[in-house]
């Protein structure tokens, strides 16, 4: 028997419509999809762009613009402009708090530890809403050009992606309208565009290199079996070609100080200009342009060595990416190119330089990403029923063991697919039946985790409790089908899974469990802070009574009351069982203490004093 688990939502997989691909980029977002086994970019009628500036503006009455007309609002109106909404993407005020990089927009929360928020007009706008804005945009144009509505999704993260990242992303095409069917990494995606991975008798060693408009990721995948493992990965969050534009200001500004007085600290304009500088480099040796009476120019020569330094950085990521991944650059067979910024010629050429080996750029490095996914969207909309799928499963999977414990075989965010055996052995002796029972969650309780359903191993030949040998396999398989078997070793004895409920659970079902174990794992915290507490205010009643023993001669009547009261305080505290209330106790009592510590020491009358809690 087997159970059909769709991977991401729970629910049974039934027939697909048409799938689509987003690359919700840092700088620029895009859709593609599959037609007749064709990939098709979305391009606007008349300019042939694809890319979609990941831009929000928000009006004076609200409402919401994504794109190039919220690009030039950058200038005009950069309070409420909002770019780089990914960076917020699943981070707390403090993760940001924390970053280097200032924001041209208000970002705000009352909670340093929930979600940050951006501030325009006295009304909060979370990432996840900004995201979903751009999504609804990409919705629009791919519906426009299809004629059709569109719902199911694939969209694709960094790799470096966490968890909360990841549901921030999936939560933003629900609410964009959208059911994400699959988060894919984007590196992944990029190697899928190419063709790697969909040959399952292949298995090769790729860099993906992507230098985007503000981030740079170098990733290592290491593909067998049309299975994708990301070995490493890499990069600066703050490096890309939004760097390399400042450096042309820089240098013209370096050149011309007169631009500086002219420009009145704004170079909005001047970053324009160097960005279409560093383009046009892409295709010639010489720029030059005239700006307010003076004449700019750029060689590519000089470019070239403006940006030697950022391009050094990012070979260094490599080099670690590579350490960490165990490798040798000889053992990679294949570079590929992701992002705007890699049509920089100096830039390949480096690149080929250090790994001594071609670099593949054959393809749109702008469009790759969302390519991969459109690729992927259509394995998963069915229509190419010969190629892998690679996910990993959201939940845990596991059996009951003895006393209702959860045991976990795949756990949480193992790849799929996947199979996976583990021994049991019998509690009774002579006993002829086990009982399977299969849970999926992360509690440590059976109870507290949703069961998928049960079948017996019958027919156990009679032993002594501990000797049967019976080996259960969890096998789940790219479409998120689970099957489970158990054999009886010795015997031979064999069954496969007799599952009786064939319900798998929904995305807010797996919200909520990921939740709770998140929300106990906090109660176990607090309860372990409570324990290491409580803990040490025996440690300094005990020791404080052996000092006012100690030192009665020396110590005034006064001190000795004093003490004695400090010291019932934590007593009494470590009753009420308040963390807080035993750690000010315990600080109250030191405080008073210490001095009188010290002077029992300097006069040599003791040396048993309030051991390491005192005088800190
Ligand atoms: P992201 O993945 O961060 O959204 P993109 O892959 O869209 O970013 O890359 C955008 C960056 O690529 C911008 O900084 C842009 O200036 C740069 N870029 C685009 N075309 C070229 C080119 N021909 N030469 C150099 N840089 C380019
Ligand atoms: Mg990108």
């Amino acid at each position: 028997m087997k159970i059909p688990i769709n991977i991401q939502s729970g629910e049974l997989n039934t027939e697909n419509p048409m799938v689509v691909g987003i690359d919700l980029g840092t700088t620029h977002s895009l859709v593609a999809y599959v037609k007749n086994g064709e990939v098709k970019v979305v391009r606007d009628d008349n300019s042939r762009n694809a890319l979609v500036p990941s831009i929000v503006f928000i009006d004076e009455n609200g409402d919401t613009f994504v794109g190039n007309y919220a690009k030039e609002k950058l200038i005009s109106a950069p309070e409420r402009t909002i770019y780089s909404a990914k960076r917020l993407m699943g981070k707390s005020y403090h993760d940001i708090n924390t970053d280097s990089h200032p924001l041209a927009y208000q970002i705000i929360d009352s909670d340093k530890e929930a979600m940050v928020k951006v501030w325009i007009d006295e009304r909060a706008y979370t990432p996840v809403e900004l995201s979903a804005s751009i999504l609804k945009e990409l919705k629009l144009k791919v519906e426009k050009q299809l004629g059709a509505v569109i719902s199911k999704v694939v969209i694709t993260v960094p790799a470096y992606f966490n968890d909360a990242q990841r549901q921030a992303t999936k939560d933003a095409g629900k609410l964009a309208g959208l059911d994400v069917l699959r988060i894919v990494n984007e590196p992944t995606a990029a190697a899928l565009a190419y063709g790697i991975g969909l040959d399952p008798e292949k298995s090769e060693r790729v860099v993906v290199y992507d230098l985007g408009g503000g981030t740079f990721d170098v990733s290592i995948l290491d593909i067998v079996d049309g299975v994708f493992d990301v070995l490493s990965t890499n990069g600066d969050t703050y490096l890309g070609g939004d760097d390399i534009d400042r450096l042309i200001v820089n240098y013209w500004l370096e050149q011309h100080p007169e631009l500086r007085r002219e420009s009145n600290g704004s170079f909005q304009e001047l970053r324009i200009i160097a960005e279409s500088a560093k383009k046009s480099l892409s295709q010639s040796t010489e720029f030059h342009t005239e700006y307010q009476g003076i004449t700019l120019n750029l060689s590519l020569s000089h470019f070239n060595a403006i940006i030697k330094p950022l391009v050094d950085t990012t070979i260094d990521c490599c080099k670690n990416a590579l350490k960490d991944a165990k490798l040798d650059k000889s053992e990679i067979d294949r570079i590929i190119f992701v992002g705007g910024s890699t049509r920089i010629p100096y830039i390949q050429e480096r690149l080929s330089e250090y790994f001594e080996k071609s670099v593949d750029t054959s393809m749109n490095p702008d469009e790759v990403v969302a390519m991969g996914a459109a690729i992927q969207a259509d394995i998963l909309a069915g229509n190419n029923k010969d190629f892998l799928l690679l996910d990993v499963t959201p939940l845990s999977l596991g059996i009951e063991t003895v006393g209702g414990l959860m045991d976990a075989v795949i756990s949480r965010n193992s790849k799929v697919p996947c199979k996976v055996g583990r021994n049991y052995t019998t509690s009774v002796d002579g006993q002829k039946n086990l009982r399977i029972s299969v849970f999926q969650g992360e509690r440590d309780m059976v109870a507290d985790n949703r069961k998928l359903g049960e079948f017996t191993l019958t027919n156990i030949p009679p032993m002594p409790a501990g000797i049967p040998k019976i080996e259960i396999v969890f096998q789940l398989d790219v479409d998120g089908i689970l099957k489970v078997s158990a054999t009886e070793l010795r015997s031979g004895v064999k069954q496969e899974i007799k599952i009786k409920s064939t319900y798998g659970i929904s995305e807010e079902e797996m919200a909520l469990m990921l939740k709770d174990s998140i929300e106990n794992a906090e109660v176990d915290m607090k309860a372990r802070a409570l324990n290491e507490a409580i803990n040490e205010g025996k440690y300094v009643v005990q020791s404080s009574l052996k000092f006012i023993k100690q030192n009665e001669s020396f110590l005034s009547i006064e001190q000795i009351e004093k003490l004695g009261n400090l010291t019932d305080s934590i007593e009494k505290a470590i009753s009420q069982q308040s963390k807080d209330a035993i750690q000010k106790a315990i600080n109250e009592l030191n405080d008073y203490s210490a001095p009188i510590a010290q002077e029992a020491l300097d006069m040599n009358i003791q040396n048993a004093i309030l051991g390491t809690h005192v005088g800190k």
